[in-house]
């Protein structure tokens, strides 16, 4: 990689250019539509009761002016306020959500068809008023309760449609002249559109900006984690490195001071070294010293179970195998079955002085014993490491509570 790849600036949701027609990506426009609704979602009980309040109030005003239209109008417009109180009710239950702007338009067209249906029968000057139920109806759905802008364009001229037709019906009746009705109706429409089309070309730019810093943030948290393994993590091996296991080991030690409630209750911990590696490096390559230092690795990899019990390649060939709430007892099993497998591998070793194959020499310590930290623990562990050495390798040494070590066999 260039200097200049690395200081390339990070693309931006402005980066993004909306097209005219606003549609995003299939996948993008799926998961703009769950956030337009969610968006709207939290103004709609409200937007919902205004309209409720306002049919409310027509009839209250029919009702001063003229008892007669409000005799023709109550039963439609009734039936409107029930529909409004029962998408109020609807909405507010999650599973009812989805249907969000679909019970929104169908509550628009029963406005407006009242409105246009009262408008064509009425018999009196007020029933001129009803045919702005149209041009409200549209406000409604791009403003007040906002649905997608397609969906308001295209039902904003099905329902100048039936305003045209109802006008149709009821013509001669009218004050004024239908046409002057029908024009002040597509400026409305054509206003309360252009704002909506405006609100959700910002919105989707919001949510494609919002979008980007979601990718940046998960890129960023998945490269971290890799830095954090490759950090922590044994190359060769697949083991914790020795700065694992030492943050690892003084986190342990940490929660067992603290007495923290999920410390474990004893720590124990093995130091194991192979023993004449540097003379099976001597007799079959570097190479196969690799190759052997992997399958013997493998071994305690493949015993450790618990996921706070860990293996950790201390330095070169020596490893540490930590193992937390195990009793002493079964911590030595551990280890004896480990030198065990180890040797069962029958990895051939001719430069050894003890062995055929290769073998290891494991030194164990507890935290019973008298360690305050993990530092002291490892080196106990050592301690027995060398005893085991000194007592002719392929064996299970340990540190005793009395700070004894003993051999295992
Ligand atoms: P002892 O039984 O006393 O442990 O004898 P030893 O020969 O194993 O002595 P020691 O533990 O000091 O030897 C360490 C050797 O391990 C030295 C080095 O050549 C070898 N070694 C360390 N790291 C690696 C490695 O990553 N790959 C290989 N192939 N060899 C390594
Ligand atoms: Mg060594
Ligand atoms: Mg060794």
């Amino acid at each position: 990689m260039t200097a200049n790849q690395n200081h390339t600036p990070l693309p931006t949701g402005n980066d993004i250019t909306l097209p005219w027609h606003l549609r995003l990506p299939k996948p993008l426009e799926k998961d703009f539509r769950l956030y337009f609704r969610a968006s709207v979602a939290k103004v709609m009980p409200w937007a919902l009761a205004l309209v409720a309040f306002l049919i409310v109030s027509a009839m209250f005003i029919e009702s001063r002016i003229s008892p007669d239209v409000l005799n023709m109008s109550w039963r439609p417009r009734l039936f409107t306020l029930m529909l409004t109180g029962g998408c109020l009710v609807l909405i507010r239950k999650p599973q009812w959500r989805n249907w969000l702007h679909e019970a929104t338009l169908v509550l628009a067209f029963a406005i407006a068809l009242t409105g246009n249906y009262l408008g064509a029968i009425v018999e009196h000057p007020l029933a001129y008023t009803f045919f702005f139920h149209t041009p409200l109806a549209i406000l409604m759905i791009c403003i007040l309760i906002r649905v997608p802008f397609y969906a308001a364009l295209i039902s904003s001229v099905v329902m100048i449609g039936c305003m045209i037709f109802s006008l149709q019906l009821s013509s001669g009746r009218q004050p004024f002249e239908p046409s002057t009705l029908v024009l002040v109706s597509l400026a409305f429409t054509s206003m309360s559109l252009f704002g909506q089309y405006v609100y959700e070309r910002l919105l989707r730019q919001h949510f494609l900006s919002e979008h980007v810093l979601f990718q940046h943030r998960n890129e960023l948290h998945s490269a971290n984690l890799v830095l954090e393994n490759q950090a922590t993590v044994d190359g060769m091996t697949g083991c914790i490195n020795r700065r694992g296991m030492e943050s690892r080991l003084s986190h342990l030690y940490h929660k067992l001071n603290q007495n923290n409630p999920d410390a474990p209750e004893r720590i124990t911990l093995m130091l194991f070294d192979i023993d004449f590696f540097k003379q099976y490096n001597d007799t079959y390559g570097h190479p196969a010293g690799d190759e052997c230092l992997k399958k013997v690795a493998g071994v305690p990899l493949g015993m450790v179970q618990s996921d706070t019990d860990f293996v950790a390649r201390y330095g070169g060939e020596e490893f540490v195998i930590t193992l937390t709430d195990s009793s002493f007892n079964d911590a030595l099993v551990f280890a004896e079955r480990m030198r065990n497998r180890v040797e069962q591998l029958g990895l051939p070793h001719s430069g050894s002085r003890v062995s055929q194959v290769v073998t290891i020499s494991v030194g164990v310590a507890c935290s019973d014993g008298t360690a305050e930290d993990g530092a002291q623990l490892l080196k106990m562990a050592d301690e027995a490491l060398y005893q085991a050495k000194g007592a002719g390798r392929n064996r299970v040494a340990m540190m005793s509570n009395q700070g004894v070590v003993e051999m295992l066999n």
